[in-house]
């Protein structure tokens, strides 16, 4: 067996004849003529020439030896529902809503943008949507209708599909009021609506000739056979936006081989499931986790999915590991954020299921501080893997690849680089690559590998500049995060090239000093942000969440663990680092995806406006923070 270091140092240096072996994982109607064409920088195109499908790879292929295996299988705690569908029956619904896609006139390079609970016919409707050559553009069921219209312009759909209402909760949230009310907002509205009608919301408006009721078309498609349309491996597959932490979303377009040659690589090395066993991911379709590990990677690997509506805590917080007892999972994945909520739930419920089949919790999406990681690992008895990458890649860049080499892991650090990826630290002002321990922005030397952004829909210059001009002379891909490397080669992302703060002088990681933070056991969550300070240039100030909330119910309480924390980040840091602020909240503004809005947090305590909350999870947190610095 190759060892990790030599199998990612083949990758690079015998870049061809690695992903041509890595290519036959993978079924090709036309075989490809070459395996990169890199004559247009930073532009690469994987796997020229060859002809493939997303939903052949993922469904048709599987039928002959694996038919009758449970392919998708799909919970509810929302609404009690639970349905499986073996590789047979996903075919046939899949067949039926192409069968529906191609009377609306949906064929090659038509966008759908799919706006839908986590029901199975959302993953029908992405599946059909590859499987006739059309893009999809899944938005999260979710985000308001003006961030909707935005992403319908931008996209220009011919069809939408969406769905009466998701439950969140126990309650009801109508989705297609919220359609309507974008399509309202829209320059470009598509002619055709086709509503999954959930019977959950009974106001549900209709607008004749353009909204069309789903159950009644596919009663017209039962025995439809709609044949894969053979793409170029370049054609796109999908746009999906980035989550908006920072911004403005980012068009992410996404081609056809390169991705499913990536996801079928990365479910060997990687994730470790084997074809027939199950993989449970609890993220969302409307993310890039959803996509590549709901949705493609675990079909394509002929593995069972499970797909999973509702929240981690109802109707228990045991509730995901009854579902890797009773479903005899073997991977799961999920972030950090979740874990936190986990995390102050009564620790019993870790440990009341038999969790014997599952090897592996990967995390991804936000840093996983080390107390988090250990604590994880403990309660739970299994292998707790960090792993990072962006919307932009598709699949991870920093991994633990189990599936290569068992290298021993370090809480609070993702690992090493992916096989396919030539990651490098440079040095913010000069470029140069950073030394062990130093810290640097971390970048990707071009070509980006198989399954990345090949560019932002309809902007290739809007990539270039974006991605590959943050350093003079080296256009490499920029993440823009920071990070550095140990003695050992293991990575650790310190947060977000513009999540520095600036102290005096010294330059610090707001993660650096969350980390520090977290080191408190009563500490739950935190966020730390830099505000202007007169003297100091910016001084770190922090909303915490205390795990047992008595333990800051008085002002004395407050002050004496406020006084703990500062300690603690004196201890691990020093004290150019202490807060000089300890605010506690029970709730911190997050992006529904988990991550942490710290650019609101910092704007409200600098006094301006908190910008686009658009994609907030619960307003509620944003006041906290409002009156915890009000009541200073
Ligand atoms: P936008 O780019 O629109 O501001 P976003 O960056 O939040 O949004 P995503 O692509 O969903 O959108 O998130 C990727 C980012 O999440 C990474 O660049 C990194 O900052 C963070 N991240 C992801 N995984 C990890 C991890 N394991 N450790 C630390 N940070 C992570
Ligand atoms: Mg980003």
């Amino acid at each position: 067996m190759p060892t990790y270091k030599e199998t990612h140092r083949r990758s690079l240096a015998d870049r061809d004849a690695f992903w041509r072996e890595q290519a036959a994982l993978v079924d090709w109607h036309a075989p490809f003529e070459r395996v990169l064409d890199y004559a247009r920088p930073p532009f690469s195109r994987w796997f020229v020439g060859g002809r493939t499908n997303l939903c052949h790879n993922a469904i048709d292929r599987h039928l002959a030896t694996r038919g009758d295996q449970a392919a998708l299988v799909y919970l509810s705690t929302e609404t009690d529902e639970s349905r499986r569908y073996t590789f047979r029956e996903l075919h046939a619904e899949v067949n039926r809503f192409a069968g529906v896609l191609k009377e609306l006139g949906v064929g090659r390079g038509d966008r759908v943008l799919i706006y839908m609970p986590m029901i199975p016919e959302a993953a029908f409707a992405m599946l059909a949507c590859v499987r006739v050559g059309a893009i999809h553009s899944v938005v999260f069921g979710g985000f308001a209708a003006a961030s909707l219209a935005t992403r319908i312009d931008d996209a220009r759909p011919k069809a939408m599909v969406t769905a009466d209402a998701g439950m969140r909760g126990g309650k009801p949230v109508p989705y297609k009021h919220l359609v309507d009310e974008s399509l309202r907002l829209a320059k470009y509205p598509p002619a055709a609506v086709v509503i999954v009608d959930r019977r959950l919301d009974r106001d549900m408006p209709r607008v004749a000739g353009r909204d069309l009721d789903y159950a009644a078309l596919r009663a017209q498609h039962m025995d439809a056979r709609v044949p894969c349309e053979w793409l170029e491996s370049s054609e796109p597959s999908y746009i999906l936006y980035t989550s908006g932490t920072t911004g403005k979303p980012k068009g992410v377009q996404r081609d056809t081989g390169g991705y499913a040659v990536a996801l079928a690589s990365s479910m060997r090395s990687i994730f470790c499931v084997q074809p027939g066993e199950t993989m449970f991911t609890t993220s969302d379709i409307g993310w890039v986790v959803g996509h590549s590990y709901i949705i493609y990677a675990p079909l394509i690997n002929g593995s069972t999915t499970i797909m999973y509506e509702g929240l981690p805590i109802r109707p228990d917080p045991a509730i995901w590991w009854r579902i890797v007892e009773e479903h005899r999972v073997r991977t799961m994945f999920s972030s950090p954020t979740a874990i936190r909520v986990l995390k102050k739930q009564d620790p019993a419920f870790m440990r009341k299921h038999d969790l014997s089949s599952l090897e592996y919790l990967f995390l991804a999406g936000e840093p996983l501080d080390e107390p988090t990681a250990r604590w994880a690992s403990e309660s739970l008895g299994v292998a707790i893997v960090d792993n990072y990458w962006q919307t932009e890649t598709g699949w991870p860049i920093l991994s633990a690849q189990p599936g290569i080499e068992q290298t021993p892991r370090k809480f609070g650090s993702p690992s090493f680089p992916v096989v396919g990826y030539d990651v490098r630290l440079l040095h913010e002002a000069t470029g140069e690559e950073v030394g062990a321990n130093e810290k640097g922005v971390l970048t990707i030397a071009p070509p980006l590998p198989p399954g990345c952004m090949t560019t932002v829909w309809g902007d290739d210059e809007r990539f270039v500049r974006t991605y590959f001009s943050t350093f003079r002379d080296k256009p490499f891909y920029s993440t823009f995060d920071w990070a550095t490397r140990d003695d050992d080669g293991y990575y650790f992302v310190l947060g977000r090239t513009d999540d520095v703060i600036n102290v005096a002088g010294h330059r610090l990681g707001t993660r650096e000093i969350e980390e520090a933070v977290q080191a408190h056991p009563g500490v739950a969550e935190v966020a730390v942000v830099g505000v202007a300070d007169q003297v100091k240039g910016q001084v770190p100030v922090a909303f915490a969440v205390v795990k047992d909330p008595a333990r800051v119910a008085t002002p004395q309480d407050a002050a004496a663990m406020r006084k703990e924390v500062m300690d603690t980040v004196d201890r691990q840091l020093g004290a150019i680092a202490r807060p000089g602020q300890v605010h506690f909240v029970t709730l911190l503004p997050k992006t529904r995806s988990g991550k942490l809005l710290r650019r609101s947090i910092q704007a409200l305590a600098e006094g301006r406006d908190p910008g686009d909350l658009t994609t907030i999870e619960d307003p509620g947190a944003l006041e906290q923070i409002r009156a915890a610095l009000a009541a200073r």
